[in-house]
């Protein structure tokens, strides 16, 4: 990734940043002009990572260097020199870790970090970004003229390490004499930001946002902030920026949290937690393997920071900390997998998360809304594989349908049922690509007519749900594109003449015959006013939208084939019925009628066939313009 530079002294090692890292620097030091003040806080929270990593090993492990060593975070200035330094005598990093954590991006997904930082219109989306991608220790490059690291490992036979940049583009690794363990960062403050030079202006970063770091964060040997942790300490001291400072402190997320939760739980177990729930979905969503991003702590002290055990998987989007006192300091991701301790947390988390999202349904819906556009995906995860929760989650869901306007975009399934038509014992619903496309469905012709709401199924997951589901208060979840569906009781009024009748059976045998290996099935329309066709789903065959995410993952799959309904009413129907009636061999009825098809797999989106697609419209703009001409 990054290439050898040869220099002189042979310990001296020149390497060039990846490129995505040479990016990213040059958008932090030309484009970031506002909120500096935050590479302090992604350095500490650094430091604090690297002290509750040998926090927690030296628990277990005494063979590391230096075992007693005081954990803090040392800050020094020096006003001559225009340095600033931070010290932590955490984990350290070895010569390989240095070259693998600064100079790459390692996480995935950092191209498209890259791209979308270039494109991010304001420093607030940049900010974001940066905060979503965890790309802190650049950010001191905004402040910086020049870089040092000296780091040691706590690995009793690794070599001190020292790694330099100016940020323009390269680095330097060299072995360094450091006798003690952990890492120093020292910065040669840039003129224009000798206000971080200031131990006051650096105190009062470090308690705006680095409050609650479980180590002493000490300047001029001044210890600065106040170490308990912030979920021990009474809720009603707590400020909400110091929730949200917390929140930035756990994630990178410096956007706002939407919500949180402080819980202090006695009995049975005693356990704190915080949880949060963001306003967006982190961008790494899209590319990494779902997790759980809860941090648990055991008396204080930090175990590991994606404890999937503690939560479903439906709701990793919550963020947080766990700490809990009963369990043992030496618990190892083993050891958790069963414990009956954690069993219970999770069951009181989810109890509790699910509370959460009901008062806010509840209480603000707008607020509620804004959880549902990032995380409702997620959530909807739930409905279909936890039958325990189901019935609850039901609750929470949010569908947009043939009945919404602009006022009330979305509506729940209570909502729907509420306003329901006397005698109506289904709810309807219609799956397809996007909201758009669903809309436009000549399949919803005659609910609309009949004034029936049918809701819009326009996210994969949402098939799986309504399988999983079955029913919502007592009524069975039926698509409007099921062959079977039985509208008959108020069927659309066939009016017409025996003769016209014939001529549709005629026309229908027709197109079975001319569209057999197209079609299942072709037969006259009971649900359509406006259209001339549609297709619908064979009796026991997968609902379209089923079909299409089964090809998505199998690229061989062939749907099985849908049953062509028509619609006698409709001038091209009767048309394409006379003509049969007048010349049984033409050429053009046979287009026309493969164009039936084609019309409607265009309505979805699809076309099967281009070439035969654009003869079939040729030959029709062809018929249209001789006619034109003939006529004027
Ligand atoms: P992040 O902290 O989000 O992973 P950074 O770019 O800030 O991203 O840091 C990259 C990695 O470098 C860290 O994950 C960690 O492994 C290592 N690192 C940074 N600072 C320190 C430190 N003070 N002590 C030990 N390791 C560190």
């Amino acid at each position: 990734m990054s290439e050898d530079v040869q220099t002189e002294d042979p310990q001296v090692e020149k390497r060039a940043f990846q490129t995505e890292v040479q990016q990213l620097l040059h958008l932090l030091v030309h484009s970031l002009y506002t909120q500096k003040e935050i590479f302090l806080r992604e350095l500490i929270s650094n430091a604090s990572d690297a002290l509750d990593k040998i926090h927690h090993r030296s628990l277990t492990d005494r063979n590391i260097l230096d075992p007693d060593a005081e954990l803090d975070i040392e800050i020094e200035v020096s006003s001559s020199n225009k340095t600033l330094t931070i010290r932590d005598r955490g984990i350290g990093m070895t010569r390989d870790e240095v070259s693998e954590n600064i100079g790459t991006i390692a996480r995935s997904g950092s191209a498209e970090f890259a791209k979308q930082l270039a494109e991010a219109d304001d420093e607030q989306e940049k900010l974001k970004l940066i905060g979503q991608f965890g790309v802190g220790f650049y950010s001191v490059f905004m402040v910086a003229d020049r870089v040092v690291i000296t780091t040691r490992s706590a690995d009793p036979e690794a070599d001190g390490v020292l790694w330099e940049s100016t940020g323009d583009g390269a680095y330097t690794l060299s072995q360094a004499d450091k006798a003690d363990r952990g890492t120093e960062i020292k910065i040669y403050i840039r003129s224009d930001c000798e206000e971080f030079l200031d131990a006051h202006r650096l105190e009062a970063i470090i308690r705006k946002h680095s409050d609650f770091v479980a180590y002493p964060i000490k300047v001029a040997n001044k210890q600065v902030n106040d170490t308990a942790a912030l979920w021990t300490r009474p809720r009603n001291e707590i400020t909400p920026e110091q929730y949200n400072e917390f929140y930035t402190h756990l994630t990178g997320d410096s956007e706002e949290p939407l919500a949180h939760e402080h819980i202090v739980v006695d009995v049975p177990i005693q356990f704190y937690a915080v949880l949060y729930i963001p306003k967006r979905a982190p961008v790494q969503w899209l590319h990494t393997e779902p997790t759980i991003s809860l941090n648990l702590h055991v008396a204080r002290v930090f175990i590991q920071d994606d404890c999937k055990e503690l939560l479903p998987l439906w709701l990793r989007f919550v963020r947080g900390v766990v700490d809990c006192d009963d369990l043992p300091l030496n618990v190892s991701r083993e050891t958790l997998q069963q414990n009956p301790i954690i069993t219970k947390i999770r069951a009181t988390l989810v109890r509790r998360i699910i509370g959460m999202l009901e008062g806010m349904a509840k209480k603000d819906e707008e607020q509620y809304m804004t959880f549902w556009h990032a995380c409702g995906t997620i959530l909807k995860e739930g409905v279909a594989t936890d039958a325990a929760h189901q019935a609850q989650l039901a609750k929470l869901l949010r569908y947009r349908s043939s009945l919404s306007d602009d006022d009330t975009p979305y509506i729940s399934l209570q909502n729907y049922v509420d306003r329901m038509q006397s005698e109506q014992d289904k709810i309807y619903y219609l799956a397809g690509e996007s909201k758009e496309v669903i809309a436009q469905s000549p399949l919803l012709e005659a609910f609309r007519k009949r004034g029936l709401e049918v809701l819009y199924f326009d996210e994969p997951v949402d098939e799986w749900v309504v399988q999983g589901l079955q029913k919502f208060a007592d009524k069975e979840f039926v698509g409007v594109d099921a062959a079977e569906l039985n509208l008959e009781e108020d069927a659309v009024e066939l009016e017409g003449v025996d003769e016209q009748k014939a001529e549709t059976i005629e026309l229908i045998s027709f197109l079975k015959n001319k569209l057999a290996g197209r079609v299942e099935d072709v037969v006259e329309s009971k649900r359509l006013t406006d259209s001339p066709c549609l297709l619908v789903a064979s009796q026991g065959g997968l609902s379209r939208n089923m079909e299409r995410l089964m090809k998505m993952t199998d690229q061989e799959f062939k749907g099985s084939l849908r049953t062509l309904e028509i619609n006698r009413q409709h001038p091209i129907i009767r048309n394409m019925a006379a003509v049969l009636k007048r010349d049984r061999d033409s050429a053009q009825l046979e287009s026309w009628a493969h164009f039936l098809v084609d019309f409607v797999l265009l309505g979805e989106g699809t076309v099967e066939d281009p070439r035969r697609l654009s003869q079939s419209l040729q030959s029709i703009m062809g018929a249209a313009t001789e006619h034109a001409t003939e006529e004027s």
